[in-house]
């Protein structure tokens, strides 16, 4: 994307970029860990995880099917990228957020040649440390990249040695054929319907609660929070993961169960 499309897009989104920082600066710092990822090396799992920017906050969309509910609870201020100092609403985690949604939406093919890198490099610190490497690049969005191809492949077939997962609102995403996806239905607040097809279909569907009961919709509900390797979650249940950052005060929209 050229400089001035970015810019107007941006002003249009109601974010304001450093350009040079933007457009000159290296392209780096894509995949990061975090605690509940971390949860997944007891079982000898190394998780990479990709936060961008969710919904709109970068000025640009990654989260098509976001709801306000979601939108309002997002992981995104969940553990350090929800502390803020005292009369800010702004963090230098959420600052890198924007920043690596901003390299996606104007550099793309540079992103994804560091993606891939980046990827490649947490194999081999995977190898060294006795683990298996897995990747969510959907940390904090919810892109299709089933679709988002480097030199005519997806990232899953330039790494078929890796797992991928990633939690989804969007219930169109079939995925079937991709033997290291996989992806976990995201309930929000209005998408029951939605859900309960995924069900049907096999998929497990995710839901957050204030206190997670041992079923719902008529499935044993699984402890989601004990790990983060949904992959490896038993088929036909719901995935109840306990709210988190500003879910915990939302009583209100739905979203948490
Ligand atoms: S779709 Fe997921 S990542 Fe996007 S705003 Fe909603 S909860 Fe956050």
């Amino acid at each position: 994307m050229d400089i001035d499309r970015f810019q107007r897009l941006a002003t249009a989104g109601g974010v304001e970029y450093d350009l040079e920082e933007v457009f000159g600066g290296a392209i780096r710092g894509l995949l990061t860990t975090n605690q509940k990822v971390e949860k997944g090396e007891k079982d000898g799992w190394l998780t990479a995880i990709m936060h961008l920017a969710p919904a709109k906050a970068s000025g640009f969309q990654v989260c098509s099917n976001a709801t306000a509910g979601c939108e309002a609870a997002c992981l995104n201020t969940a553990g350090r990228g929800g502390i803020f100092a005292k009369g800010e609403a702004d963090n230098a985690i959420q600052r890198k957020r924007r920043l690596r949604t901003a390299w996606y939406f104007a550099r793309r093919n540079e992103f994804l040649q560091v993606l891939d890198a980046e990827i490649a490099t947490h194999k081999r610190r995977a190898a060294r440390k006795g683990f298996q490497p897995a990747v969510r690049l959907n940390g904090t969005s919810d892109l299709r990249w089933e679709s988002i191809k480097l030199e005519g492949q997806t990232l899953f077939e330039r790494h078929p040695d890796v797992v991928f997962y990633d939690y989804t609102k969007h219930p169109d995403r079939d995925v079937s054929d991709i033997p290291n996806y996989s992806l976990t239905f995201s309930l929000a607040e209005n998408n029951d319907a939605k859900a309960s097809v995924a069900l049907a279909n096999g998929i497990n569907v995710a839901a957050v609660f204030h206190s997670v009961p041992s079923e719902y919709m008529g499935r044993p509900v699984f402890d989601g929070d004990k790990s983060d390797l949904r992959f490896l979650d038993p088929s036909g249940v719901i995935v109840g993961l306990k709210a988190k950052g500003k879910a915990r005060q939302d009583r209100t929209s739905g979203f948490v169960r």
